[in-house]
């Protein structure tokens, strides 16, 4: 056997061992949900025992090195456990921001001792992260924020505020925007990291068509935000002023996780549940429905494939750095596409906000979430935009 069989085999016996049965089962509501942080609890013990299994292997965050709590995989190993976790429809441990978005654009960007700090901490479940980017009237033109941090010395007096913040009433800390030169606009902000405790800040939830509110607007009002958090630890990440970088950075790697590339063979999976769904109950669909869900399929497996093979790009260094942009146009526009689907052929029952059926009204909540996926980590229209100038090399503004 190839040292990569033996992973594969080896893997396979310990998911066997130690991922409950509950906890193979799909998503149905928030609590299905591990988000960890300071206030967090488990929804049953079956949840505890996979995430506390995940957490002591390295597996809440398999490819980053032991040393900030991660298992230290290659690229190859963390497909291949990626791979036997969706064969059983393991679902993860451990869902966070920290986990998708501020953990690599510290392991590029971070001193060692934040590394030591906040990378240990979010492995391991212990904070919860939101993020501070968006204001109203700086969304799409991110650069023109203007929340402010006035230098005082020993710490920056930080006002303004933030809107979109997903699940701020319930972060422990914030990674936030702040301009710190006002006369300079892509060279005057700063990547700051905060305590959402901290004197000043407060939220106010923003509900949403879906029933939920999972997000606020978030006010800072004089917020002393220390320059630094202990030796080598300072409070911003990268240089003062030169915190563009790294929200870019970031935003690469928020926008591959919003399209789901590389999330196993779970989006074809769908497609084929759901067109085998149209030939037990081909004399209820309509032909159309049945061929757009054979359209579907094509298009999911076809997206599984582009996944994987940009993601074993990125992973070696290979990758376009705009190519997150792509996955996340075509692979949000794929789940809103599988929503309506969905929605389509579950018929007038599929729009049962309570009832057992439709599991307590998931299908229709679900449905509805899926509007703002081409909204959220940037709208389709700014990916195409992206696309249009830094791939396909398009004459524009
Ligand atoms: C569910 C959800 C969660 C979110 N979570 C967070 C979060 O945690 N933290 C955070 O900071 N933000 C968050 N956001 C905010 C998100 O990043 C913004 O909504 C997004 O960047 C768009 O900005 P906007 O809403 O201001 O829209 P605008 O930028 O005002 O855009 C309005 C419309 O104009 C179009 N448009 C704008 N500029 C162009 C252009 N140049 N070319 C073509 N069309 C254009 C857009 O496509 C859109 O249709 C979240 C949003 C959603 C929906």
């Amino acid at each position: 056997m190839s040292d990569l069989e033996t992973f594969r085999s080896e893997t396979r016996e310990w998911l066997e061992a130690n991922c409950p049965e509950e906890m193979r089962q799909p998503v149905r509501d928030e609590r299905d949900v591990y988000w960890g942080g300071r206030g967090a609890t488990f929804k049953n013990d079956a949840q505890k025992a996979w995430f506390q299994a995940c957490r002591d292997k390295g597996y809440t965050v398999p490819e980053w090195p032991t040393e900030y709590g991660g298992a230290g995989l290659s690229p190859a190993e963390g497909k291949i456990l990626r791979q036997e976790m969706a064969r059983i429809n393991a679902r993860p441990p451990l869902s966070s921001f920290g986990i998708w978005m501020l953990g690599p654009a510290l392991l590029k960007f971070g001193t060692e001792g934040q590394k030591q700090r906040f990378l240990n901490e979010i492995a391991n479940g212990e904070i919860r992260w939101c993020q501070g980017y968006s204001e109203p009237g700086s969304g799409s033109d991110l650069v023109s924020m203007q929340t402010f941090g006035e230098d005082k010395g020993d710490h920056w007096e930080v006002s303004g505020q933030k809107i979109w913040t997903s699940y701020a009433d319930q972060a422990d800390w914030i990674f936030c925007l702040v301009r710190t030169d006002k006369a300079n606009k892509y060279q005057g902000i700063t990547f700051m990291l905060f305590d959402m405790a901290s004197e000043g800040v407060s939220t106010k939830p923003i509900l949403l068509i879906s029933g939920n509110s999972p997000f606020c607007e978030t006010f800072m009002d004089e917020v002393q935000v220390p320059k630094s958090y202990g030796e080598d630890c300072p409070a911003y990440v990268g240089e003062i002023n030169r915190g563009w970088d790294v929200a870019k950075y970031l935003l690469g790697h928020e926008r591959e996780m919003i399209s789901g590339a590389g999330g196993g063979d779970r989006t074809s999976a769908i497609g084929a549940a759901m067109t085998r769904h149209a030939a037990e109950h081909s004399g209820e669909l309509s032909p159309t429905l049945r061929a757009d869900l054979a359209d579907f399929d094509v298009d999911a497996l076809a997206y599984g494939c582009m996944g994987e093979k940009f993601l074993d790009e990125m992973k070696a260094g290979k990758g376009h750095p705009a190519q997150p942009n792509m996955m996340k146009y075509v692979g949000t526009e794929l789940n809103k596409r599988r929503h309506e689907l969905m929605m389509s052929t579950g018929g007038s029952r599929a729009l049962e906000w309570e009832s057992d059926e439709t599991d307590g009204g998931a299908r229709p909540r679900g449905w509805l979430r899926t509007k703002a996926n081409s909204i959220e980590g940037g709208t389709s229209e700014v990916m195409l935009n992206v696309v249009a100038k830094r791939i396909l090399e398009l004459p524009g503004g």
